[in-house]
């Protein structure tokens, strides 16, 4: 069943690459797999995949244990302050960094173990009550007083767009993400750069890719439905 979600899943992200005139290699596929089991990621690794996203600290620390170290690990769910010391060393990349007092404390942890953290911004385009997220017009002061912060690179954006049957409603929502990177590019400092938009989930990744997507985060479409979450 993987092998076969994983090349149906490969089909279409270059049939958009092509409709967008784009090269499969801009693309990055993220493989989420949120309270899928070791045994299940463990065939996703056999079958050559090695970027995961998890989106709970706990679950990273698990399966980061227990899977092989040559795997990429991306945080991509809320993150609590007094847990950024768990994760701040394994993970690849926080995707979901929405105010400045977290950043704080990834700034520290990551000092702490020597290291350049590397994040995203995470921008709730839509507006939504129920999401994460800096709101769009907040979102070049807050890259603007993250930069100061030296063991912390900004990488680009990130955004959840809403949950919706037809996902050309959501294509807005990815140009509104890829307008404000190039806005912020445009007057940015020492410690940012804008070219990772990630955007795009199983129901709407094609579009995503056909607004600029670098990285797509795919779990039913690559794993099957999920119980919970
Ligand atoms: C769960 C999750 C995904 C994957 O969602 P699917 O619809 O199963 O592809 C992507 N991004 C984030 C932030 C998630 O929490």
């Amino acid at each position: 069943m993987l092998k076969h979600n994983f090349e149906a899943v490969e089909e279409k992200i270059q049939a958009a690459c092509k409709r967008a005139g784009r090269k499969r290699e801009e693309i990055t596929l993220i493989a989420v797999s949120k309270t899928k089991p070791v045994e299940m990621l463990q065939e996703a690794y056999n079958l050559g995949n090695r970027i995961f996203g998890e989106n709970k600290v706990q679950e990273i620390v698990d399966k980061y244990d227990a899977l092989p170290n040559d795997i990429s690990w991306h945080m991509i769910g809320h993150l609590q302050r007094n847990k950024v010391k768990y994760i701040i060393d394994k993970v690849t990349l926080i995707h979901s960094v929405d105010s400045l007092r977290l950043a704080e404390t990834i700034e520290k942890e990551a000092a702490k173990k020597g290291i350049t953290a590397d994040i995203l911004i995470e921008v709730n385009a839509a507006r939504e009550d129920t999401k994460f997220g800096v709101l769009p017009e907040k979102a070049e002061e807050l890259v603007s007083d993250i930069s100061s912060l030296p063991h912390i690179r900004i990488k680009g954006l990130m955004t959840i767009a809403p949950f919706v049957d037809n996902p050309e409603e959501n294509r807005i929502y990815f140009q509104r993400l890829r307008n404000l990177a190039v806005d912020i590019g445009e007057n940015k400092s020492d410690n940012v750069t804008m070219g990772v938009l990630s955007m795009g989930m199983t129901n709407d990744y094609e579009i995503a890719i056909e607004e600029g997507a670098t990285m797509i985060r795919v779990g039913t479409g690559l794993f099957g439905a999920r119980d919970y979450r």
